[in-house]
């Protein structure tokens, strides 16, 4: 593939970066479509590895049906040439004009570019949040969606968000006894916001509480989890309520979720327009790289995306009439994204009063909360760069990725994704070779 040139290359085979790459496709243009996954489908539509041999893959998904017809539309492009799926190839760097630097498949050209990756886990730390059996509540989905395997036989299901209800629901069909459904926000402030609340949301969420009492779950609101208990592994956990009163529940495994963040490291966070373009010209976004909304908005935002970015790399101005469904559909779930977003939340004193001074907050450089506390308390840092530069947080492997919103929130700082230079590990050897190449182009 190395050398090859597109008219459009979409970063990211989720719901957003499909539905671009389909538009584009239908409208004549090549389309390169490139993701870090095996297999299309994004984070909503992660498929069973073929090899496992799932009989009913459809069984732990929700809306197959969307998933079946745009998996039909996209075989056909690829049939046809239009599109050209690179499964398993991590972009590292985008390059203006525009090359996309990727590990495993070198230099993709193109003429313009839809960034389409989708958004990640928020975690914050908590004492015991270490312990083996303690995952994320998206990697315990994950495990389930993609290895057909369960994090433990007794989960807790612990954090805030709308996340939750799918994981918990979702372990329970698949045999795991689920201890405790912990959510921190407050169900009154979603009765508030009921009418911002589009009626097919309305009874998705009915059909997840449905499911959560036929598996006898009790939703405990109001409630979030302040430590994990265990020597090897996670035995129990300790859930504080609204009043203060704490409670310990046995479990094998915990599955804690905050909310999601952009996935903004190839380009830095941006705004987009009416079109999806960002201030970047050649360049669109879509889906929740451009702000957490949902796996139908991201297909409304790749949507025009993808019409917008037919029509004006080949040089037309394009019609908005032509996206007219999609740009109301974008509208209504914006607004109810951010309904979403008001309501579930952690309590502000979440950081004072669950996150110890010997919690390791940064788990790569192995860094307590004391240390963040003393930077801020007795060295002024004010800011995550300066925490990073007096502590060491944030400088390991994940880069600030996973423990960034945790330092800050223990700092008292806002958190501010720093962007990054590279987006993936790079191995030294590369960027060498690629400095070669530069020096060879640039000689008469
Ligand atoms: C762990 C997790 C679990 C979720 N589970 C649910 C759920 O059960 N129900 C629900 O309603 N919503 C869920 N969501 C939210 C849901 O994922 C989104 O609403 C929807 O999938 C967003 O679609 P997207 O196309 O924007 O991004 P995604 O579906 O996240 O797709 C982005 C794609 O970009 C790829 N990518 C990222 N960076 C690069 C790079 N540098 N190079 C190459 N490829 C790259 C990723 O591998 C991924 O395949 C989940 C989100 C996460 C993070």
């Amino acid at each position: 593939m190395t050398g090859e040139r597109y008219g459009l290359a979409v970063v990211g085979a989720g719901p957003a970066g499909i539905a671009a790459a389909l538009e584009a496709g239908d409208a004549g243009l090549r389309v390169a479509l490139v993701d870090a996954a095996p297999q299309a489908g994004g984070q909503f539509y992660r498929q069973p590895a073929p090899g496992l041999r799932a009989r009913r893959p459809g069984a732990l998904h929700h809306a197959w049906g969307t998933w079946r017809r745009l998996r039909g539309r996209l075989e056909a492009h690829i049939e046809a040439g239009r599109v050209t799926h690179l499964p398993g190839c991590q972009v590292w760097c985008l390059e203006p004009g525009f090359t996309l630097h990727t590990l495993e498949a070198g230099a993709i050209g193109a003429d313009g570019v839809v960034l389409a990756t989708g958004g990640y886990e928020k975690v914050l730390p908590f004492p015991g949040w270490t312990l083996p059996g303690v995952v994320t509540a998206g990697g315990a989905q994950a495990m389930l969606k993609g290895g057909l395997v369960l994090p433990g036989r007794t989960v807790v299901v612990a954090g805030t968000g709308p996340l939750l209800l799918p994981v918990a629901a979702g372990l329970a069909a698949a045999g795991a006894r689920v201890a405790a459904l912990a959510e921190a926000a407050d169900p009154r402030d979603l009765l508030r916001h009921a009418t911002a609340v589009p009626l097919g949301k309305a009874v998705e969420g009915a059909v997840y509480a449905a499911r959560l009492a036929r598996h006898g779950i009790r939703v405990r609101w109001r409630h979030t989890v302040v430590a994990a208990h265990g020597v090897d592994r996670v035995e129990a956990v300790t859930l504080a309520g609204p009043d203060g009163a704490r409670r310990r529940v046995a479990c094998d495994a915990l599955a804690v979720g905050h909310g999601l963040l952009p996935h903004t490291d190839l380009a830095g966070s941006f705004e987009v327009d009416a079109e999806q373009r960002t201030p970047t010209p050649g360049v669109w976004a879509a889906g929740e790289v451009t702000g957490v909304g949902g796996a139908e908005l991201a297909l409304a935002e790749g949507e025009i995306a993808g019409r917008s970015a037919a029509a004006r790399l080949r040089g037309r101005e394009p019609d908005p009439a032509a996206w007219a469904t999609a740009a109301r559909r974008r509208e209504r779930l914006r607004r109810f994204a951010a309904v979403l977003d008001a309501v579930y939340r952690l309590p502000g004193d979440w950081a004072e009063s669950a996150v110890t001074d010997d919690t390791v907050v940064c788990r790569c450089e192995e860094v307590p909360a004391s240390a963040v506390r003393e930077a801020v308390r007795d060295l002024g840092a004010g800011d995550l760069r300066t925490v990073k530069l007096l502590t060491r947080a944030g400088m390991g492997w994940c880069q600030g990725r996973v423990c960034g919103p945790g330092v800050a929130a223990v700092a008292g700082c806002p958190f501010t994704d720093p962007g990054r230079p590279l987006a993936r590990p790079v191995p030294l050897g590369l960027l060498a070779g690629q400095a070669d190449e530069e020096e060879e182009r640039e000689q008469p």
